[in-house]
């Protein structure tokens, strides 16, 4: 079995004073769970310095590796900068950039040619899990933006309901369980059960303190991606340790 993971999302917050929560979780963390911080690219480089015991990843990549690009990042260069690990497909990058299951798809290429491991995240919008296309939607982003020749160490798959980011509203434990045994069996047909037992499934979307033992209780549950509650040590820091 995989180490679990406790990976966080700090969206567009932060400056070079909040480094310091960084520090803090450092400190706090003893467990056996693998502990991610994604600060905003401004702080990758800082964070890696100073980081210890916690990695350090990015939110987002270009598909390329380098070129007239204004304004975006490669892979090649968040490693650079101390990245371990990019999150693609978020739901705010897919509505806010118009990213498609294609474009996520290229992203992730890109962040395993650069050597480090993707983040995948999918999930349904409130319309559609109320129409019952919940499996559906997702079958659907997984095939098209999982790409080929995956290998558990290099993708981390992250349920993330839409409804459910920031909002503070949760599936119940049932509907995040039938969610992930389909993403297992997803992957089981597409790539076999040993890259299926190596890939680390999250659950996001208004994970908290509160909420977080029960959630990894469920089956298929490897960890949690978490935005809000991960902005501070002393609110992620339980978090993690519900994951010990
Ligand atoms: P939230 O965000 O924990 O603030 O709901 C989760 C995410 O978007 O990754």
């Amino acid at each position: 079995m995989p180490r679990k993971l406790a990976a966080g999302n700090w969206k567009m917050n932060g400056t070079a004073a909040s480094l310091d929560q960084i520090d803090a979780l450092a400190e706090a963390d003893e467990g056996a769970a693998e502990v991610l911080i994604c600060p905003p690219a401004t702080l990758i480089h800082a964070a890696a310095q100073r980081a210890r015991g916690v990695m350090i990843g990015a939110q987002d990549c270009h598909t390329a590796d380098k070129g007239a690009h204004t304004g975006d990042l490669s892979a090649p260069m968040l490693a650079d900068a101390g990245a371990s690990h990019i999150i693609t497909g978020h739901s705010e990058r897919r509505a806010d950039h118009g990213e498609t299951d294609a474009v996520v798809r290229a992203k992730t290429e890109a962040v395993w040619a650069a050597g480090l491991t993707a983040i995948l995240c999918i999930g349904e919008t409130l319309d559609q899990r109320e129409a019952g296309e919940t499996l559906e939607v997702l079958a659907e982003q997984m095939a098209g933006s999982v790409p080929d020749g995956v290998t558990g160490t290099q993708l981390v798959i992250a349920y993330e309901p839409v409804w459910a980011i920031g909002t503070g509203k949760v599936p119940t434990t049932d509907q995040i369980a039938e969610v992930h045994e389909f993403m297992f069996k997803k992957l089981e047909d597409r790539f076999g059960s040993e890259v299926a037992g190596d890939t680390r499934l999250l659950y996001g979307g208004s994970v908290k303190a509160s909420n977080a033992t029960e959630i990894f209780a469920v089956p298929h549950v490897d960890g949690a991606l978490v935005g809000g509650a991960s902005l501070k040590a002393e609110d992620f820091a339980p978090i993690v340790e519900a994951l010990n």
